[in-house]
């Protein structure tokens, strides 16, 4: 993206330079200079209209290309010359809340399968090693991209790996199913089982949204992991992996137009074939407030997690969201701003926190975690919080605290995001993945720039200074409590 931009700037000082030097013409030359001075003014126009336009350019965060071939496949390209290596991501709009009852966690083992079922390319892992290239994979709840960072010469090869196991992946040959079937559920105890809180985060999960599948884990139960068979994968494949369900994503050192006709030339005769619509029971009413307790002996000192609502991007414009983020920089960013210095960090009762808050497809909450220090109870944290976040909600956020997260929304959300091919393709999996449009990610930096502190005081107001849709405590389990409690 720099040298392009840096091109253009060139170009337009070589006009405005041609202007100067006619503007200057001798006196017994006028008309002739006045005519051509019209026309330098002509070009200044001109070249001001094209600074204008590649001004607005730029206000865009990724200057993405879009083109779909006539099977349905989005085909995604963000030009970044800056070294000589390409990013490539084939997202697939399917996820855990999609898998088929009894068999939860199935998109999670098609993306382990995805890896074996190529007829051409058996050992997918072992050619783009070779080339000097690495590969991953990754399932949610709400899609599965598969990404591959290689030297940008090996684009075509990516390609024919790629379009070869979403036309015709296939599993018959394949003899590791049963250990790959062992691997997920290893990956299930790693991830779950074998942490300190796994279980019990699976237990409130579900707790939080009972109806919803973003209740359950994305790696399924282990009984579901046991009736696991390659003709259920195979199915999955079949209903799911077509080319107009999927969008192919390049970032590099590539040109657009030459990307879309690769791309034409070996994804284009991959049939597109019918998708199911993505049914989605609704979630768990907004006015339900839960409050959940927890006794762990595997926490040092006791926990709480709020969970509250959130803008959502089908009920709610991307300046309110974004609006959320920076209010969310305000409460919980870091050690500058009042209420985490003042009341977080700095006082006896907090040692750490964080926030998780997921861009999703269907509504969904956001968590506070707060780990407490060591003997303070969740009842004494809650009553200061609350106290606090009304106090806060009934003067505002601060001038200076709303500039500092503003600025710091925008440097994370749009200059960090498209420094390097793997950020920009993450971004792009991520809002795509997610139901969110080009369009979203491209007018970030006009979005965050045009939020006021009016919009960040609707979300405390809206969002924060509500009760919770749920409080969930974990207590250290006193050693003489009895095991039943
Ligand atoms: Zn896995």
């Amino acid at each position: 993206m720099v040298p392009v931009m840096h091109k253009i700037t060139s170009m337009s000082l070589g006009f405005s330079m041609f202007s100067f030097i006619n503007a200057s013409t001798s006196h017994d030359q006028a008309t002739k200079a006045d005519s051509r001075s019209k026309k330098a003014q002509k070009t200044n126009e001109s070249t001001a209209a094209a600074e204008s336009s590649q001004s607005v350019r730029n206000r865009r965060l990724l200057n993405a290309k879009s083109h779909t071939l006539k099977n349905g496949l989005q085909v995604i390209v963000v030009e970044d010359r800056a070294i000589p290596r390409v990013s490539v991501g084939v997202l697939y709009k399917v996820g855990s809340c999609d898998d088929p009852e009894n068999l939860f966690g199935l998109s999670h083992m098609t993306e382990h399968m995805f890896f074996h079922g190529s007829v051409k390319y058996p050992q997918i892992d072992a050619t783009i090693g070779k080339l000097g290239g690495t590969l991953n994979a990754c399932t949610s709840s709400d899609c599965t991209a598969y990404i591959t960072d290689v030297p940008a010469t090996a684009l075509e090869v990516i390609f024919r790996i790629e379009a070869n196991r979403m036309g015709n992946f296939n599993l018959r040959k394949t003899k590791i199913f049963g250990s790959e079937k062992k691997a997920v559920h290893e990956e299930r105890l790693m991830v779950i089982e074998n942490q300190p809180d796994g279980v019990a985060l699976e237990y409130i999960r579900m707790a939080i949204s009972p109806q919803h599948p973003y209740g359950r884990e994305v790696i399924g139960f282990p009984h579901n992991i046991m009736n696991y068979s390659a003709d259920a994968v195979m199915e999955h494949y079949r209903k799911w992996y077509a080319p107009n369900n999927a969008v192919l994503i390049v970032v590099g050192d590539v040109n657009a137009a030459d990307v879309f006709k690769k791309a034409e030339a070996h994804f284009g005769n991959i049939k597109s074939r019918d998708v199911p619509k993505r049914v989605r029971v609704a979630n768990a009413s907004s006015d339900i407030h839960q409050k959940l307790t927890f006794y762990s002996s595997n926490v040092a000192s006791n926990k709480v997690d709020l969970v509250y609502n959130a803008p959502h991007h089908s009920t709610h414009s991307m300046k309110e969201i974004r609006a959320m983020k920076i209010l969310l920089e305000v409460l919980f960013g870091g050690v500058v701003y009042e209420f985490c210095h003042r009341f977080l960090q700095k006082n006896e009762l907090v040692a750490d926190f964080c926030v998780c808050h997921y861009t999703t497809l269907d509504p969904a909450p956001f968590y506070v975690c707060v780990s407490l220090r060591d003997g303070v109870t969740c009842e004494k944290f809650l009553k200061e919080y609350f106290k606090r976040i009304k106090e806060l909600a009934k003067r505002g956020v601060s001038e200076e605290d709303f500039r500092r997260a503003k600025q710091s929304y925008l440097t994370s959300a749009t200059y960090q995001a498209r420094d390097g091919h793997s950020r920009i393709r993450m971004r792009i999996v991520e809002c795509l993945g997610a139901g969110g449009t080009l369009d979203q990610i491209e007018n970030a930096i006009v979005d965050i720039e045009s939020v006021t502190i009016e919009d960040v005081n609707n979300m405390l107001r809206q969002f924060i200074n509500k009760k919770p849709f749920a409080i969930i405590k974990t207590v250290v389990k006193p050693s003489e409590a009895p095991n039943e409690t």
